[in-house]
């Protein structure tokens, strides 16, 4: 789709995390650090998703309101600077709930159903009853997330992006059925009567493709014969027929274009990817000490039994974690003195410990001043909400006359 000058100038992007606990290392690294990036490039709303973690924790939710904050919390002590972006709580809005609602009644259950991520959570959290329509739905909740602020982009991981393509494709099917002027659909047809009859046909074959299977090359392809068809018509017939193939009569809920975060698996203290549901975390905020002896406790290579016996870097996930926290230096003497069983264990992780502790140290700093002024987090979250409702609320309102539920 051909962007326009104000397509371009929008620097808005929208993010959110489930609620889920605390901020770990892994959380800290994979998502919020690239957060922070962003806040200073673009115009930011982040949100604790409150209402998501129901979707997979309705069953023990008790605390999760207490537990957005200390959520939002982290995400400031980690860096994130309420005067750059807003960070709200996502019940908070209630516009979320009710853009879903209204998308529901537009997305077919074939979309849904389709999205990896569906089959995938329920067999891998198969310890819960997710055969539920709030799970079921709860991409199209991600939908109504985000273009309820018509961001341009939404930074993503490879393994979300089915979700931000199924925003798009509600969009535009949105667009597609609200988006027009009254008669649209009669004056494109009267149009596509000017034109030969093959070529009429034809064009509706690509407009049928694209608006129902988002199939790009039948865009292009129908872009392509409305050029050559140009000639026999009037600059107002052209621009109504390309409007009719791109679904956009006017455009309610913009498509936004996934901003994509280079995945990286943080590793726990078990080597597998940090996760609380690993057991394998450290905290954000975790004591110093705490810090120390859970790295002390972390398996190595196996292979050194004794501390006389070389070892393979490759095999230990302490080694992993020295890859993110040490320089050349650092990485060059672990590497030799494993091999060569020159270094104990407990002396290869030493500088990696104070280097995490280092990077913790200003996190701890900033934390504890939030935590002496509780008045001050509820302000910030307070202030940001207001401001994303006021934002959402202009949304729903055209949402809501464009479906005909509200008088414009
Ligand atoms: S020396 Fe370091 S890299 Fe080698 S096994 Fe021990 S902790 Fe792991």
């Amino acid at each position: 789709m051909t962007l326009t000058k104000s397509d371009l100038d929008n620097r808005r992007i929208v993010s959110g995390m489930r609620v889920t606990g605390r901020i770990h290392l892994g959380n800290y690294h994979g998502a919020l650090k690239n957060w922070i990036k962003l806040q200073h490039e673009y115009e930011c709303y982040f949100f604790a998703a409150d209402i998501h973690a129901l979707t997979t924790n309705y069953e023990h939710s008790a605390g999760t309101a207490a537990l957005s904050r200390l959520m939002i919390r982290d995400w400031i002590a980690a860096g994130l600077d309420p005067k750059l972006c807003k960070i709200f709580i996502q019940s908070g809005v209630p516009q979320h709930a009710e853009l879903h609602l209204l998308l529901s009644m537009i997305t077919p259950l074939s979309w849904l159903e389709r999205v990896p991520t569906y089959k995938d959570q329920q067999e891998k959290l198969d310890d819960r009853d997710l055969a539920t329509y709030g799970f079921l739905g709860y991409p199209l909740l991600q939908s109504a997330d985000i273009l309820l602020y018509k961001p341009r982009y939404v930074p993503v991981g490879e393994d979300q992006v089915s979700h931000v393509e199924l925003t798009r494709e509600v969009a535009r099917r949105f667009n597609f059925m609200f988006g027009r002027e009254v008669d649209f659909q009669e004056k494109a047809h009267a149009v596509l009567a000017k034109i030969n009859k093959k070529q009429a046909k034809l064009f509706s074959e690509y407009l049928n493709r694209y608006q129902q299977q988002g199939d790009l090359q039948a865009l292009q392809q129908g872009k392509e014969l409305l050029t050559q068809v140009a000639a026999n018509l009037s600059v107002t017939d052209k621009e109504r027929l390309t409007g009719y193939l791109e679904g956009r009569g006017r455009i309610i809920l913009p498509e936004p274009e996934v901003l994509l975060t280079k995945e990286s698996k943080f590793p726990g203290l078990d080597g597998q990817k940090m996760s609380k549901s690993y057991n394998n975390t450290i905290a954000l905020t975790e004591a110093p000490e705490s810090v120390a002896a859970k790295i002390k406790k972390m398996p190595t290579d196996p292979a050194r039994i004794k501390r006389t016996d070389p070892g393979d870097p490759e095999k230990c996930p302490v080694w992993s974690l020295h890859k993110i926290y040490s320089d050349s230096q650092v990485l060059d003497w672990a590497n030799n003195g494993c091999r060569s069983a020159g270094i104990g264990c407990l002396e290869c992780k030493a500088p990696l410990i104070d280097s995490i502790i280092a990077e913790q140290k200003p996190m701890i700093a900033r934390e504890k001043e939030l935590e002496r002024d509780p008045e001050l987090l509820q302000h910030i979250i307070a202030e940001a909400t207001d401001a994303a409702r006021d934002t959402a609320a202009r949304t729903l309102t055209e949402v809501k006359i464009a479906m005909g539920i509200a008088d414009a």
